[in-house]
């Protein structure tokens, strides 16, 4: 494993930096506070070639290794960690289609994503099925024509309210059957769909080939309001056998290597996060000064400073490891990634809530940037499976 950055991994950063100063960090707060989807930010995400970054060599000429791809999304979620996640849901949603798609799935359901901004939506988790996925509910079954049909609920999926794409984990069968597929209701069907929009945010897409998708009100959060979450309900959905991805059976399998890829994804989210709530609580704690000093020369903060700096430092080794590991097909790369998702949970919450305490009474007021990343720190404990989920998969691995 070797740490030196090639030349196109500097120019990465380099443009990602330059973006987050220019088009997030002035705007942040503002933004935040209209509480507005970020659809033209993720546009120039998408124009500077940064979204998609899990597509197939085939569709654009290169493919992104995983490492690079971590950078990038550390340096935006720096920007902020909502952003990020509404981008890079993509990958999470599109991976599987890389990893176990035939060529013809491949060009129908990448594809389209090269020639325009589409958003997908990962539809993993249920009411009933968070931690334990393999309760869900949500089943296809063949009608008297022989053809598949989808009925079922998900539930805090982001991007659904926006999704042009889904990717759904579902049982075969009946929903307490042993067996998972994996499948996709394509951008081509939703773009043909007839879509009726409530008032408050809520779609009704009533698909061409038969069936209905609502997507929910989308939910009030505590953080991360710049990403989309709502419940997706799959209603009667007609789904061709074309739409299954890989071998129906091995659905389950594939989620977890959609997880593997993701998780240490979810870390450079919790890394860019955790160091842009250190360098304000550097910034701030080098201004403001009491008994005289600058808070940063007090020995009993700069304590705290350094174990902040400690936290976000192993996070960001354990987050390159794992991005190394996963690049690398390694047998062992679950572990690291699980480690690495953890790590980073750990730096982001350790980070925000001891720099909002060194900045004091100000840290308390909205008006400060380190009291909405207090807020945003808690998810990347939670999602895409929470510490104890990572640590019984690490339990597991070791013992
Ligand atoms: C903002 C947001 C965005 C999300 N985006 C998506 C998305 O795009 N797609 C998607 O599919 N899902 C998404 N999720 C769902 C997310 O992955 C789940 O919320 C998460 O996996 C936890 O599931 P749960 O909420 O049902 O909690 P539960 O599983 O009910 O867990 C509750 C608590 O019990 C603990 N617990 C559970 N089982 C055990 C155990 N065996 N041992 C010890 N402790 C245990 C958990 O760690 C947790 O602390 C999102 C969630 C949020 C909040």
């Amino acid at each position: 494993m070797d740490f030196t950055l090639s030349e196109d991994q500097k120019m990465y950063i380099d443009t990602v930096r330059k973006f987050v100063k220019q088009e997030i960090t002035p705007s942040i707060l503002g933004l935040e506070k209209e509480h507005a989807f970020p659809a033209a930010i993720i546009e120039k995400i998408w124009d500077l070639g940064f979204m998609n970054l899990s597509l197939p060599a085939e569709a654009r000429g290169f493919e992104m290794d995983t490492v690079s791809s971590a950078l990038i999304i550390k340096e935006l979620s720096y920007g902020d960690s909502g952003i990020s996640t509404s981008a890079m849901c993509n990958d999470l949603a599109n991976v599987v289609i890389t990893m176990h798609g035939t060529q013809k799935q491949k060009e129908m359901f990448l594809w389209p994503f090269i020639e325009k901004p589409l958003i997908s939506s990962f539809c993993l988790t249920e009411p009933d099925a968070g931690s334990d996925n393999s309760a869900m509910k949500t089943f296809i079954k063949k009608d008297s024509n022989g053809r598949y049909i989808l009925n079922g609920e998900k539930c805090f999926i982001t991007n659904a309210s926006y999704a042009k794409q889904f990717t759904i984990f579902c049982k075969v069968g009946k929903p307490d059957s042993l067996i998972v597929a994996c499948l996709v209701i394509p951008s081509g069907t939703i773009e043909k769909s007839k879509i009726l929009k409530s008032s408050s945010g809520a779609r009704e897409i009533v698909l061409p080939e038969g069936g209905t998708i609502l997507t929910g009100k989308p939910e009030e959060k505590l953080g991360q309001l710049l990403s989309n979450t709502a419940t997706v309900k799959f209603e009667d959905v007609v789904i061709d056998d074309e739409q299954i991805i890989g071998n129906r059976r091995l659905g389950f399998h594939y989620a977890l290597d959609v997880l593997d890829y993701a998780r240490p994804m979810v870390a450079a989210i919790g890394v860019g996060l955790a160091k842009r709530a250190f360098d304000i609580t550097v910034a701030y704690t080098k201004e403001r000064r009491q008994f005289g000093k600058r808070i940063c020369d007090l020995p009993v903060a700069r304590d705290t400073i350094v174990k902040m700096w400690k936290k976000l430092e192993f996070a960001d080794m354990a987050l390159m490891k794992a991005a190394w590991k996963v690049q690398e097909g390694a047998p062992d790369r679950g572990v690291y990634a699980s480690l690495a998702k953890n790590a980073a949970a750990e730096a982001a919450l350790y980070c925000t809530s001891e720099g909002l305490h060194l900045h004091g009474g100000y840290g308390f007021m909205a008006e400060y940037e380190i009291a909405k990343l207090s807020r945003d720190a808690h998810i990347i404990d939670i999602y895409e499976g929470t510490r104890e989920v990572q640590d019984m998969i690490i339990g597991r691995e070791i013992l």
